[in-house]
């Protein structure tokens, strides 16, 4: 049979491939070099000398440039080190150590903690909640966003629903951006928690794919305009703009959210590295800076995106259905027996985040979703790896015929 050989073939090949996580490319990291060779100056715009101790916030003009690129106001934003991950992991310990304006207790002290987690979604935020024993609930993402008709009624009848992750744009994996409806609806929805609390990932803020960017409506703001100021804490970071493992990252809330924030920081750091902040305040300059430099990433990175797309349409058409995502680091295939295809294209060489990764303890009910990460890897690996892919799903699809 066709499949069968297609496979020992790919097989003989003796590919070593691999498309599990989303990593920026080298040329995309060569983008941001001369911040290696920055700042000019270790001044901050106040005169302060960046060299030292201090500044727990982060430096104004830095929080000024990105501001209105993750819907904080300055004021309200803080800048943390090169991994917005660490702010939400941090975020969710001092949750657990330290009450949050509004909370009766401290997390710690609750019999038990839920999160929302929007299905498929990011593994490493499960793998917070994992680490922590908060019980992981899984909701279905629909086109705009996750079912409200299911978040609403959750968080209205458990006080236990203490959190909500959120990837609001260009979602991961799914690709989604959130309807004005649903961050309308998130803003204003009862929760029988007063602590209650919406970690708006915002990774991908700024990473279009086309010329036409997806809007997101300011959760923050609509939020304090319906009474509930207290319920979002956002993140972002610029590893996906800058450099992955040197940028700088952001927590951004309301005004008592933040000062919780750095009462509890302040008894882990004396001050961030502001010589980073300084070369990426040189480096981006403004709004308009950072968003040209995300043109450069998207001639880099959309040809691949492009690639998986007519590759998935020529060899899986009919057989599986994914996303063509207008921005962000990831493509969402639906394919039937996903584990077993995961495995085949292991054993062929080809690294894939393993199946069930996209839902909370690993476990996808419907076994179909695979993530495809396709920025690392150069074009012609890239077109191996998805073709190679497409010819395990079809192996499997023959098996189970
Ligand atoms: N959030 C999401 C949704 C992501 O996809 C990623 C990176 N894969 C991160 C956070 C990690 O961000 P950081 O590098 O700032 O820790």
């Amino acid at each position: 049979m066709t499949a069968q050989r297609d496979y020992a073939d790919l097989v003989q090949r003796g590919l070593s491939l691999d498309l599990t996580r989303g990593k920026p490319s080298p040329r995309q990291l060569d983008l941001s070099n001369d911040l290696i060779k920055l700042p000019t100056s270790y001044r901050a715009a106040d005169g302060t000398d960046g060299r030292n101790y201090g500044n727990l916030q982060g430096l104004a003009e830095l929080r000024e440039l990105f501001a209105p690129l993750v819907q904080v106001p300055a004021g309200q934003l803080v800048v943390g080190g090169n991994s917005s991950l660490a702010m939400m992991h941090d975020t969710v310990v001092h949750a657990l150590l330290t009450p949050v304006p509004g909370a009766a207790r401290r997390w710690v002290e609750e019999p038990k903690i839920t999160f929302l987690c929007p299905v498929p979604g990011y593994d490493r935020h499960f793998t917070i909640c994992e680490r922590f024993g908060i019980t992981m609930v899984p909701v279905p993402m629909n086109a705009g966003g996750p079912d409200m008709d299911v978040v609403e009624r959750l968080v209205a009848q458990d006080a236990n629903v203490k959190g909500m992750w959120c990837v609001p744009k260009y979602s991961n994996p799914s690709g989604v951006t959130y309807s004005d409806e649903t961050v309308r609806r998130l803003a204003a929805m009862t929760t029988a928690a007063p602590d209650f609390r919406i970690f708006w990932d915002n990774a991908y803020a700024v990473h279009h794919l086309t010329d036409t960017p997806a809007e997101l409506a300011d959760l923050l703001a609509l939020s304090a305009e319906r009474g509930n100021a207290d319920r979002v804490f956002v993140y972002a970071s610029t590893s996906k703009v800058t450099l992955a493992g040197s940028g700088v990252s952001f927590f951004g809330s309301s005004p008592a959210n933040v000062a919780w924030f750095l009462h509890n920081t302040s008894k882990q750091s004396i001050g961030p590295d502001k010589i980073n902040q300084l070369r990426h305040v040189e480096f981006l300059r403004d709004a308009a800076g950072v968003g040209a430099h995300m043109r450069r990433h998207a001639e880099l990175i959309g040809p691949k995106f492009e690639l998986v797309d007519k590759v998935l349409t020529e060899r899986l058409g009919g057989l599986a259905t994914w996303t063509t995502p207008k921005g962000g680091y990831f493509v969402s295939l639906e394919v039937p027996h996903a584990a077993e295809v995961v495995a085949k294209a292991k054993e062929a060489g080809i690294a894939l985040t393993p199946a069930g990764a996209t839902h909370p303890y690993g476990q996808d009910p419907d076994d179909r979703t695979i993530r495809i990460a396709p920025t690392y890897p150069d074009l012609d690996e890239l077109e191996q790896a998805i073709s190679g892919l497409a010819v395990c799903a079809r192996l499997v699809a023959a098996e189970h015929a």
